[in-house]
C-alpha cells in the first residue's frame, strides 16, 4: 500500500555543504499493519516520516502510496507529532473540526468529530480548551484530528515521548484499541525498543552514519502483550545488542574526532 523505493535524503546548508542524511531505504507497508521505525536519535527517523507526510522533499527515490507519488502533504496521511501542536484559541471540539471543516458538510463534519472524541474518551472535554487538559489528553485530541480526517495512513513520530511513563502504557492500550477499531495503517517512529516491540506487527531497524535499515522484524506475539512475555523479552535482546552495535559506531567516530583534532 505504502512503498518507499531506493529513498535517499541530502540536506545541503553553507557549512557542512552536502549532508547524506539516508539513502537506499526500501520499504513496502501492507495495509492494516502497524508498522515501528525504530533507532538511535539522528538516524532520520523523522526525516522518513516528514517525507512520507509530503513535508519534505525526497531527494532520491520515490514514496508512494496506493500506486500515486507523495510530493507534498494530503488527507490521505495524518500526521501526529510529539508535541499536540493544537490550537490553543479553540477547544478541543473545535480543534478536531479545523482540518475537515472545509471538506465536508457541517453535520457530516460534525458527526465525525463527536465520533472520534468518543473513540478517544474525551467526549466530556470537548468544549474545554486544550490548557485545561493533561500532555496525555491533548495527545489524545491530536490523534482524533488525525483520525477524523480519515487518512489512508496515521503517520506518528514519538506521539508519547514527552508522556510519563505511566500515561504513555494507558495511551498504548488506547492506541492498540484505536488500530483495530479503525484498521488503520500507522507507520510509528520510536526511540524506544521496548514501545516498538509492544505496539506493532513489524518493527523497522534503522542504523546511523548513513542512515539506513539494518534489520526488519515480524513480531508474532499475540496481544494484549506482557512485558515478561519470553518471545517480547528475546526480541527485545535481539534488537538491544543490534542497537548497541550501532551507538558503540557513533561513539567511536566522535572519540577518533576528537583525537585527531
Ligand atoms: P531522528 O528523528 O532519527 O532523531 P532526524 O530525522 O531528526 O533524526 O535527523 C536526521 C539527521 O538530519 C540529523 O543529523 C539532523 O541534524 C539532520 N537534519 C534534520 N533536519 C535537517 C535540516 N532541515 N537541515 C539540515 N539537517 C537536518
Ligand atoms: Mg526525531
Amino acid at each position: 500500500m505504502l512503498n518507499l523505493n531506493n529513498v535517499g535524503k541530502t540536506y545541503t546548508d553553507q557549512n557542512q555543504g552536502r549532508f547524506e542524511v539516508f539513502s537506499g531505504i526500501d520499504l513496502t507497508i501492507e495495509e492494516n499493519q502497524f508498522v515501528s521505525i525504530l533507532g538511535p536519535s539522528g538516524c532520520g527517523k523523522s526525516t522518513l516520516l516528514s517525507m512520507v507526510a509530503g513535508l519534505e522533499s525526497v531527494s532520491e527515490g520515490a514514496i508512494s502510496l496506493e500506486g500515486n507519488d507523495i510530493n507534498q502533504p494530503g488527507p490521505d496521511r495524518g500526521m501526529v507529532f510529539q508535541e499536540p501542536s493544537l490550537f490553543p484559541w479553540l477547544n478541543v471540539q473545535e480543534n478536531v473540526l479545523y482540518p475537515i471543516k472545509k471538506r465536508l458538510p457541517k453535520k457530516e463534519a460534525e458527526e465525525r468529530v463527536n465520533h472520534f472524541l468518543k473513540m478517544v474518551h474525551l467526549s466530556k472535554f470537548k468544549n474545554h480548551y486544550t490548557y485545561e487538559l493533561s500532555g496525555g489528553m491533548q495527545q489524545r485530541v491530536a490523534i482524533a484530528r488525525a483520525l477524523a480526517m480519515d487518512p489512508k495512513v496515521l503517520l506518528m513520530d514519538e506521539p508519547f515521548g514527552a508522556l510519563d511513563e505511566q500515561t504513555r502504557h494507558i495511551m498504548h492500550d488506547e492506541l492498540t484499541k484505536i488500530w483495530h477499531e479503525t484498521k488503520k495503517t500507522i507507520l510509528f517512529v520510536t526511540h524506544s525498543i521496548q514501545e516498538a516491540i509492544k505496539l506493532s506487527d513489524r518493527v523497522v531497524v534503522m542504523g546511523t552514519r548513513p542512515g539506513r535499515i539494518i534489520a526488519d522484524f515480524d513480531i508474532n506475539v499475540s496481544r494484549p502483550r506482557r512485558r515478561d512475555d519470553a518471545k517480547v523479552i528475546e526480541l527485545e535482546n535481539q534488537v538491544m545488542d543490534l542497537l548497541k552495535d550501532e551507538i558503540n559506531k557513533v561513539l567511536k567516530e566522535e572519540l577518533d574526532h576528537e583525537a585527531s583534532h
